[in-house]
């Protein structure tokens, strides 16, 4: 006979008993964990400050799954600690306000940003959305209204609004809502200053109803109140050519004094290192919606070391996704090391940083995943003759 490891109850007294290795679960107990894991899941982070990962935690947990950006990582290590410290200490009644440490990211496209935004919520086990800026346009106008970022923000939190509250938003592309007054175009700016003003309102933090369903607001429809006070934003953008104004600024700034030292540094090392609030305005974005991004860094360029390792070093790297799949048709997929070095070379030529490996095993191992689940094998080992003659014949410039 076989009784609950919980309550105690045998098996002839319920519909059905759950095995383990080591124990047995009858439905009713199992309906209480998950209504408990539930309520708890709810209190994320109505803990201590104690409960709060330290900043060299947090970053450690990004190592595992972000090559290099080390200085990124350290930044927004710090940002996140800060914020949800903040969050933990709302109820100390004093003068000091702290202020909210939304970030944002200037680097590339495929140098991981969204990367680091997504291990970080992952990894404090918090609601996370990524939302696409070129797809958002003022509200009333053909396109997502700056609202539908929270309906989605609530969707990651299963409708529960308490979480939702205290989750993390992506805001990718930020470079591409800069205000366009530049321009003398005849239409409104509906999608760069009138964007920016309604997503100041929800970084800056408000109470804004949102149609739980998504899609237009509706006279008729309940709305659900979300109060953005707690959300962390963390924004990317490639802001094209911010290089260039930046090194413009450092010449500027380096007449008369330390003239060549300065240039001599700066050669050497990324010139975003140097980004500063200013050189976003030059993008078009608001004064106050820089403002209320205080933590600027920034990402560096991805070379042939970073791709190599960003191969198969973090923990879910492409090439440990693919080997899963194939493990699961049960064969060991293997890679002769030069295979490596070459899905490297092209996908520099690809010029999309990590996101051109992706592409390129894509390509090298569609053939063979088609092939492999209908012939008896166990292993199969992927040569450098093998890939070349898959990928040589296309280009990727
Ligand atoms: P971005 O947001 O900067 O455009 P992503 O974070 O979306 O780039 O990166 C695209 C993909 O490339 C990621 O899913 C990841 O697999 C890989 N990748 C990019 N940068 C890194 C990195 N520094 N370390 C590990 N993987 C990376």
């Amino acid at each position: 006979m076989r009784y609950c490891s919980f309550c105690g109850k045998p098996e002839t007294l319920t519909s059905l008993m759950l095995s383990g290795d080591n124990g047995y679960i009858c439905p009713e107990c199992a309906n209480l964990a998950k209504k408990y894991l539930e309520e708890n899941k709810s209190k994320a982070f109505k803990k201590s400050i104690s409960d709060i990962p330290k900043p060299t935690e947090i970053k450690a947990f990004l190592d595992q799954y972000v090559i290099g950006q080390d200085a990124a990582k350290e930044r927004i290590s710090v940002a996140v600690y800060n914020h949800y410290k903040r969050i933990s200490s709302q109820n100390v009644i004093d003068d000091v306000d702290i202020e909210k440490s939304n970030c944002i990211m200037i680097g590339n496209t495929g140098t991981g940003k969204t990367l680091i935004a997504k291990t970080i919520a992952k990894m404090l086990d918090v609601p996370f959305t990524i939302v696409d800026c070129t797809s958002l346009t003022q509200a009333g106008y053909v396109g997502d209204d700056v609202e539908t970022i929270l309906v989605r923000l609530l969707q990651a939190a299963d409708y529960d609004v308490d979480r939702a509250e205290q989750g993390i938003i992506f805001i990718d592309e930020i470079d591409k809502i800069g205000r366009k007054s530049a321009n003398p175009s005849i239409t409104r700016d509906v999608s760069g200053e009138g964007v920016q003003q309604a997503l100041l309102k929800i970084i800056e933090g408000s109470v804004v109803g949102v149609p739980p369903l998504g899609g237009r607001k509706h006279p008729d429809m309940p709305l659900v109140y979300v109060n953005t006070k707690n959300i962390l934003f963390i924004c990317g953008g490639a802001f094209e050519g911010i290089d260039k104004k930046i090194e413009a600024r450092y010449n500027v700034h380096a007449i008369g004094f330390n003239t060549n030292k300065e240039e001599k540094s700066f050669n050497e090392e990324n010139p975003l290192k140097h980004v500063s609030p200013l050189d976003l305005k030059s993008f078009g974005l608001i004064p106050e919606l820089i403002g209320r991004l205080p933590v600027i860094t920034y990402m560096n360029e991805l070379d042939k070391d970073a791709l190599r390792k960003i191969l198969t070093e973090p923990k879910n790297s492409v090439i440990k996704q693919y080997q899963k799949l194939l493990s699961l048709d049960g064969i060991n997929l293997k890679f002769e090391p030069k295979v490596y070095d070459y899905i490297v070379d092209r996908a520099i030529e690809s010029k999309l940083g990590a996101r051109g490996l992706r592409m390129i095993i894509e390509d090298l191992m569609t053939k063979a995943m088609f092939e492999l689940p209908i012939q008896n094998v166990t292993k199969y080992k992927v040569t450098l003759k093998y890939a070349k003659s898959i990928l040589d014949p296309i280009t990727y410039k």
